[in-house]
This record gives C-alpha cells, sequence and structure tokens, in this order.
C-alpha cells in the first residue's frame, strides 16, 4: 500500500501526511508476534488503515486540514488512534479533509482539494473526501472517517466505497479534534460491508475519557454482516422515507435508488413508505446548531496554545489573536464562526439556537414515530452524484443541500450507512444506498448492507 500510495496519490492528493516508517514498525510487530506463534492482536491485526486528520496521532502531524494547525503535533493520541495501535493495524498516514470538517466536497482544505478516482475533475465528497478516496483508489483497504452531518456516508456514496456513522457516543471523541460536539462521530469506512463491519468492532466501545460515551456493550455488527451476506431479508420491515425521495434529486439518484428498494424487496424485505414530516426543517436546524458549536469549540485556537501564531513582536495579545486567525481559518470556517456566534448572541439566541433544538426534538420524535412502523429507513445517501471541482465552492447553500439525507440521523443521534448502489445511468457515477437505523441498533444496517451488497 505503501508503495501504490507513492505511484498514484499524487493524481488525488488522498493523503496529507504519510508514515511509511511507522507503518512498517507495525506490520513487523505483527509479523514478529505471528512468528513466535502468538495470537493476533485483532482480526485485522496487519491490515493498513487510512486515517481522517482530525483525531490526534503523537508520532505525525494532525492538521485537520487547516493552516491554523500546520505541523502541529498532539502530545497524546486519541483513544481511537490507540485501539488502531492496540488491534495491531498499521496507520499508512492521514488523510485530507474539509478544513476542521466543515464541507462536502473537500474543496475547503487548506491543502488543496482531493480528487475522486472515478474521475479526477469530480469532488470525492467531504468532509471526509480524503479517506474515500484513498479506499476507491487502493491506496489503503480501511479507512476512518468523522460524521457530523454526513461526512462519511456522502463521500462513501460518491466514491462507491462503504461508510458508517455509528451510533452517537459508540465511538470515542477522545481526541478527535472537535467540529461539533453534540454530533461529531468517528467511524469506519470499507471497501465492503464486512471490511467495515470488522472496523467497527476495534473502534466502537465506551471511553471514560468522552463525557458523551455511551456505557453499551459493542453491538454485534460482525456477525449481523455475515448474516446479512446470506442475502435473506425475510421478516425485515423497511420504511422509505417519502420527504427524502424529491425530484430536485439527481434523476439517475432517484432511478437507483427505487432499483435498489426492488432489490430489497426481491431479498425478502417488507417495503413500505412513511412520512417524516419534520425532515423538511433538518437543514435549517442543522446549520444553526452546528455553527454555534463551532464557534465555541473553535475559540481555542487563539494563538497561545496551538500550531500557528502571527506576531510582529509589537502587537498585543487580542491583535496577535486576531491576526492569527485571520490568516489561519478559511474562508468557510470563518463563515461559520460568524453565524453561530450571531445565533448565540443575547437577543437572538431564542428565536434561532433555540428554535433549531427543538426542531432536532421534532425530527428525533418524527424517527421514532417510523421505527413503531419498521426496523430500518432508506433513502439516497446524497441527492447528487459527484459534481464537477469548483462547481458549487462559492455558493455555500448549493453545497449544504448535499446534506439533505444525511443529516437527520446526526441530529437524531442514530445510525446509519452508506453502500455502493450502481452507477447512475445519467451519468454513469456512484451512488449510495443509505439504511438508517435506531440508536444502538447499528447491526441493522450491516445486515441490511451486507444482503444489498
Ligand atoms: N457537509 C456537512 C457540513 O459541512 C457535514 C460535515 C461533517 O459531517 N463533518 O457541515
Amino acid at each position: 500500500h505503501l508503495d501504490r500510495i507513492e505511484a498514484v496519490d499524487g493524481n488525488y492528493n488522498a493523503f496529507l501526511h504519510v508514515a511509511g516508517e511507522q507503518a512498517l514498525a507495525a506490520a513487523g510487530e505483527v509479523d514478529r508476534a505471528v512468528a513466535a506463534g502468538e495470537k493476533p492482536a485483532s482480526s485485522l491485526a496487519g491490515v493498513p488503515i487510512a486515517l481522517k486528520d482530525v483525531f490526534t496521532t503523537t508520532d505525525m502531524p494532525t492538521t485537520c486540514g487547516s493552516k491554523i494547525l500546520e505541523g502541529w503535533v498532539s502530545p497524546y493520541d486519541a483513544t481511537l488512534t490507540t485501539k488502531l495501535r492496540q488491534a495491531g493495524i498499521p496507520i499508512l498516514g492521514k488523510t485530507n479533509m474539509d478544513e476542521f470538517a466543515m464541507g462536502s466536497s473537500t474543496e475547503n482544505s487548506a491543502y488543496g482539494p482531493t480528487r475522486n478516482p472515478w474521475d479526477t475533475d469530480r469532488i470525492p465528497g467531504g468532509s471526509g473526501g480524503g479517506s474515500a478516496a484513498a479506499l476507491a483508489s487502493y491506496q489503503a483497504p480501511l479507512a476512518i472517517g468523522t460524521d457530523t452531518g454526513g461526512s462519511i456516508r456522502q463521500p462513501a456514496a460518491v466514491t462507491a466505497t462503504v461508510g458508517t456513522k455509528p451510533t452517537y457516543g459508540t465511538v470515542s471523541r477522545y481526541g478527535l479534534v472537535a467540529c461539533a460536539s453534540s454530533l461529531d462521530q468517528g467511524g469506519p469506512c470499507g471497501r465492503t460491508v464486512l471490511d467495515t463491519a470488522l472496523l467497527h468492532e476495534v473502534i466502537a466501545g465506551h471511553d471514560p475519557r468522552d463525557s458523551t460515551s455511551v456505557d453499551a456493550a459493542v453491538r454485534p455488527v460482525v456477525e449481523a454482516a455475515r448474516r446479512g451476506a446470506e442475502g435473506d431479508l425475510t421478516g425485515l420491515r423497511v420504511g422509505v422515507v417519502k420527504e427524502l425521495h424529491s425530484d430536485s434529486y439527481n434523476p439517475g439518484v432517484i432511478a437507483s435508488f427505487d432499483a435498489a428498494v426492488e432489490t430489497l424487496t426481491k431479498l425478502g424485505a417488507e417495503v413500505v413508505e412513511v412520512s417524516c414530516p419534520n425532515f423538511e426543517y433538518a437543514l435549517a436546524s442543522y446549520y444553526l446548531i452546528l455553527p454555534s458549536e463551532v464557534s465555541s469549540n473553535l475559540a481555542r485556537f487563539d494563538a497561545m496554545r496551538y500550531g500557528m501564531r502571527v506576531d510582529d513582536g509589537t502587537m498585543s495579545a487580542d491583535q496577535v489573536m486576531a491576526a492569527t486567525r485571520a490568516a489561519g481559518f478559511g474562508k468557510e470556517v470563518k463563515r461559520r464562526i460568524m453565524i453561530g456566534t450571531y445565533a448565540l448572541s443575547s437577543g437572538y439566541y431564542d428565536a434561532y439556537y433555540g428554535q433549531a433544538l427543538k426542531v432536532r426534538r421534532l425530527i428525533a420524535q418524527d424517527f421514532d414515530k417510523a421505527y413503531e412502523q419498521v426496523d430500518v429507513l432508506v433513502s439516497p445517501t446524497s441527492p447528487f452524484t459527484p459534481w464537477k471541482l469548483g462547481e458549487k465552492v462559492d455558493d455555500p447553500l448549493a453545497m449544504y443541500l448535499s446534506d439533505l439525507c444525511t443529516l437527520p440521523t446526526n441530529l437524531a443521534g442514530h445510525c446509519a450507512m452508506s453502500v455502493p448502489s450502481g452507477l447512475s445511468a445519467e451519468d454513469g457515477l456512484p451512488v449510495g444506498l443509505q439504511i438508517m437505523a435506531p440508536a444502538l441498533a447499528d447491526e441493522r444496517l450491516y445486515r441490511v448492507g451486507a444482503a444489498f451488497e
């Protein structure tokens, strides 16, 4: 895989940092253990991985795709990083991403965009476009992403790979640089549902270092994927979300989705239409809650504690802070800090942030009602196939619209997966099927995903 990265990543820019020596040392340790007849550290021991550059690592920089953290090396490993190391999974390097995980195309990275291996003039999705492109171009067999509003699922959809956003709180956020803390969730990415399930079980689990970590047993997702692979969904009830099926989506996406629903029926599932009327407000709610949390979380980049510092020696502390943030943050990050600061300000709080929280609750209630009728919900993962680089960079609203189908799951704290659903008949580009399930029912995603793929 290191050779492959060396040979092809110039075409894609999936990696921000490659850690060849460390990866080979970790692989060597697995070889040594095997030769000594020891039990492998995990079922994935020796299988290398690409890690999104938002998890801290003591032996490589962590930039979050931002200039403000250029060259910064964390003094501690994220819990997820530790779990990968303990499982004997060599970390090949850190992958490109939209700055601080804000974006849907990886064009908001300070280190240049990542290109989609299916067509290098097109976006690989975002914010985890680097991880998805590394998988799709066979530079890594496994990858890690984070999903705050779709950043694992949408890149998976547009690169024909698999990605899961686990139930909120089941994968530790300790050492995951925060975007929006009530939404952020690390998760597994792979080229098959079973690979993704194996990785899911490695990274999930309670962590006392994360105050929102769920103290529950890891869901049996590997067993569910194996069972699903037998291809029988008899007895499973599937709901098609009426509000996530629209004429405004690419016709090729809708055609692929309708065919996927037929496939699920053929596999024995009972498919019904369900309505989640408040999903219509998910985008408006998310794009107030997320910037509000961002404006608070990113206050830590104050030029004193981390990374970059703009200081000509005559400036006051306030001036150093302002100059550093002006130079260090990109346009989208600044936009969200401003929106969030406004939404949280006295006099506006109730009208914006408070209202958005109420909508968040209504969305969760829509899900609860739907899950009284069905076991899983399905929709397209993204309304669009991968678009051309540059097409939406100057139109933030158009960019946000690509998150329509993925946002409700994050707002509710539930889990969801994207699996490849073939190529669009319209443009020949990848389409993803989104499978959603209630909190702590992640195994349902894997059963359905493995049966479908
Ligand atoms: N595209 C969404 C956003 O820009 C999702 C980001 C994410 O999941 N990290 O906020």
